[in-house]
């Protein structure tokens, strides 16, 4: 089977007052391949990162899961007990997030809190651990690993942080690397080490890998497959070359017509989106997009667009498309 995580129709919700709820996440599917990079791209509170949380059951509460599954390996995530559970996060499937600083110990050693991590999810002696943390600090470009070891995460600079993070994450071994923004706090010449390191996990190990990220243009570089999620939905997916170079649902089209292209010359300020998302209280009858869309009809103010399927593993839900085969009649 080559499908290590698949995720069916995810939906979050978080209780808001007088009986109204938040659905932050509305039905949201996609699968992530053995050994496969998979991007999900949004904007802030497009869900994406709820989306995460709920994987790892590591939503703050009131947030829950109100629907949905998510099987990884033959392990539904979202069912499995707790103590099991505990044994998957950190150890089968790794994490990093945006702030590493907040991730690591501030008074332990890096050195320390790597072969703690090592120790803690591998069942291997203290110096079989050292050296696989010379090993992987190496790997991630630290000439000196026994001097980086040595060291205190504060006194380090955040994509130091993030390439230590990267570095217990690989010396760990899971099987899926779930990076929230892994590069959104660090600078262009740092973010590209940290992209390079992410696509060597996958090529040496077979890691699995979840990239969450704002930034279309990063989710090009390194993804095989794209999420696009729009207020909570999935409104394009399928694999990322075909998507970024025929982008069909008007939103990606808009991300990417956002995304600065220094190589045309003239066109390099960031333009955004007009119109602001919708209120996630409302139950939203129709296309979630329509009042940002410039190709919206009254159908779309009506009716939600399902998913069409456009080519293999490629679908958009927008009613442009409707016309294609849906979705639902493949599965
Ligand atoms: Fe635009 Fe309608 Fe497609 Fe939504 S369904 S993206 S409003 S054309
Ligand atoms: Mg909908």
């Amino acid at each position: 089977d080559d499908v290590l995580l698949d995720v069916r129709g995810l939906s979050v919700e978080f209780p808001a007052a007088e009986g109204r709820a938040v659905q932050a996440v509305r039905g949201v599917s996609f699968m992530v391949g053995r050994g496969k990079i998979l991007g999900i791209v949004g904007e802030s509170g497009s869900g994406k990162s709820v989306t995460s949380y709920a994987l790892l059951r590591l939503l703050s509460a009131p947030g829950r899961v109100n629907a949905g599954s998510a099987v990884f390996d033959g392990v539904d995530l979202l069912r499995v007990p707790e103590r099991a559970m505990r044994r998957i996060r950190g150890r089968r499937i790794g994490m990093i997030f945006q702030n590493p600083v907040g991730s690591l110990n501030p008074v332990l050693t890096v050195g320390y809190q790597m072969i703690e991590a090592i120790r803690t999810n591998r069942d291997v002696e203290r110096d079989t651990a050292v050296r696989l943390a010379e090993k992987v600090f190496r790997d991630v470009g630290f000439a000196d690993p026994a001097h980086i070891m040595k060291q205190y995460p504060f006194r380090l600079s955040g994509g130091q942080n993030q390439r230590v993070m990267i570095a217990m994450t690989m010396a760990i071994e899971p099987e899926l690397l779930l990076a929230d923004e892994p590069t959104t706090a660090l600078d262009v010449t740092t973010q590209a080490q940290v992209l390079d390191q992410l696509r060597r996990v996958r090529d040496e190990h077979g890691t699995s890998i979840m990239i969450i990220s704002h930034d279309i243009g990063l989710i090009g570089e390194i993804a095989d497959e794209v999420v696009v999620m729009y207020a909570g939905e999935v409104c394009e997916s399928g694999p990322t070359e075909r998507v970024l170079r025929e982008p069909r649902h008007p939103y990606t089209q808009a991300l990417l017509e956002s995304v600065p292209r220094p190589e045309a010359g003239i066109d390099t300020e960031l333009r955004s989106i007009p119109g602001e998302l919708p209120d996630p209280t409302r139950d939203p009858v129709g296309c979630p997009f329509a009042p940002r869309c410039a190709a919206a009809m009254d159908v779309c103010r009506t009716h939600d667009p399902q998913p069409s399927v456009l080519g293999v593993g490629w679908s958009a839900a927008c009613h442009l498309y409707s016309d294609e085969r849906s979705e639902v009649t493949r599965r």
